[in-house]
């Protein structure tokens, strides 16, 4: 088949999901993403593509599936998410009805499961399990011989279908340069932006740490070449993008690499920000990334006891991160902690002295979030399959039945954590001294109001 026509769809939800890199989850704060997968995805695609991103778009279902009936598609990549699962497929089957294309279905259940994907859906003909592929269009315009396929694919029927190990590897990869004309930046948000509009860069897969709660580090780790990354900041600054957040879960372990894209950033004076470790960023690295432009670090500090810390593989000792924020606030990085409330082993003892060092830090900001059993980590899948089981049809967060703290009071916790950091004189009075614009304040305001009222609440879409 030589005249692909491929969609590319984030179906729209009763909630804000965020699928993305194997993980799914309700957005808590105003920010979208363009979908990594999509976007790497893109990158070895051919013919017309279009993305149909219903969540940053705000699209109802009908009108996603009258503007995709319209595009009539040959092929439709879908994400699906273990979270929305129900609705995804509800929509899938509508898509199939309307456009005849065929389905690839994408996503964090897809890579763990498809044999579940398959039984709940007729309509899907096929699942992509990693992003980090490509030949996609050779597989799609002249398939494979049967047992020849990578084990990145999976299809419902034929000797092909054969659900090989994924393998984690390691070393370098190219993908090409993603096709950005393809995404409207200005539908995704960023609640820590500087300028707008934003680009999203991924510059590596995986990652080479392996923290028990977390999926990602379970990929392995492939570093894409500095060049291929400096092709893909040129195309976006071209596009119009001011500011790059990078993607990546670990900014900069590779020094030299990470060096030559700083020096592109810094020669294009765009502005940026990423999320690393505390453990790898050295003075030198953060004094070479606020000169060429980052403002705002995230990083995982995820419990105020370093115990659970280093049981779960984030064996940061707390000297590291007092001493690591502090050099942030000498050169003038914001700082966002990232904590995890709920996960087993943890009591309401734990996460009170989770909240008291967190008041204690000088971050900027601070986001607590609820522990839950990401598919494909080590805590859901002890036995490295997945899910719990083979066939465990439990698919949303059954996290009490895992040893997590049950999740009515891990959501009060977190709520209280939240209301504990944020609401300080002294936070405030520091927050204050620091804004120097109207849109800085108005910004601020924002982050504040979700934080505090949105953050836990899951309102339903109206
Ligand atoms: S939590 Fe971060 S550092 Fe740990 S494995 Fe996941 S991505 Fe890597």
């Amino acid at each position: 088949m030589n005249n692909t026509k491929i969609a590319l769809v984030n179906p729209p939800g009763t909630y804000e999901y965020i699928r993305d890199y194997y993980t799914s989850l309700i957005a808590k704060a105003n920010y979208h993403y363009p979908p990594i997968d999509f976007v790497w995805l893109s990158a070895s695609l051919e013919g017309p593509v279009k993305v149909f991103d219903a969540i940053a778009e705000g699209l109802s279902p009908e009108k996603l599936l009258d503007e995709a009936a319209e595009f009539a598609p040959t092929h439709i990549f879908c994400l699906v998410s273990g979270l929305s699962l129900e609705e995804d497929l509800a929509l899938i089957k509508k898509m199939k009805e309307r456009t005849n294309a065929v389905i690839i279905a994408m996503g964090d259940i897809c890579r763990v499961a498809p044999g579940i994907i398959f039984s709940k859906s007729p309509h899907i003909d096929a699942v992509l399990r990693s992003f980090a592929c490509t030949d996609i269009m050779g597989i799609l315009r002249n398939g494979r011989p049967a047992g020849q396929y990578p084990p990145e694919w999976v299809f419902r029927s034929g000797a092909e279908s054969a659900c090989g190990e994924l393998k984690k590897e390691s070393g370098n990869i190219r993908i090409g340069v993603p096709k950005w004309e393809i995404f409207r930046l200005k539908a995704y948000k960023f609640p820590f932006a500087l300028n707008a509009p934003v680009g999203t860069i991924l510059t590596d897969y995986g990652c080479p740490f392996k923290c028990s709660y977390c999926s990602i580090g379970t990929l392995g780790w492939r570093v894409r070449e500095s060049d291929e990354v400096i092709d893909e900041i040129d195309l976006l600054y071209g596009l119009g993008a001011r500011e790059i957040h990078f993607r990546d879960q670990t900014f900069g372990v590779d020094k030299e690499r990470t060096m030559l894209i700083m020096d592109h950033l810094k020669k294009k004076r765009l502005t940026w920000s990423c999320f690393t470790r505390m453990d790898i960023v050295s003075e030198k690295l953060l004094a070479a990334m606020k000169e060429s432009g980052c403002h705002t670090v995230i990083f995982g500090i995820e419990s105020g006891d370093y115990e659970l810390r280093h049981k779960y593989g984030k064996g940061i000792k707390d000297d590291i991160v007092i001493r690591t924020l502090k050099l942030c606030s000498g050169m003038n990085i914001s700082t966002v902690g990232t904590f995890i409330i709920g996960l087993p082993g943890e009591g309401e003892k734990e996460v009170m002295k989770t909240i008291e060092f967190a008041r204690t830090l000088p971050l900027d900001y601070a986001s607590f979030n609820i522990a839950v059993p990401r598919m494909g980590s080590a805590l859901r899948s002890p036995d490295g399959e997945g899910l719990r089981t083979k066939e465990d049809p439990d698919i949303g967060y059954n996290s009490d039945a895992m040893g997590f703290m049950p999740r009515e009071k891990a959501i009060k916790l977190a709520s209280l954590a939240t209301r504990r950091f944020y609401v300080r004189p002294s936070y405030i009075m520091n927050r204050l001294s620091k804004i120097r614009s109207l849109s800085v304040l108005i910004n601020e305001f924002k982050i504040g109001h979700n934080l505090l009222f949105g953050a836990y609440s899951y309102k339903k879409k109206s």
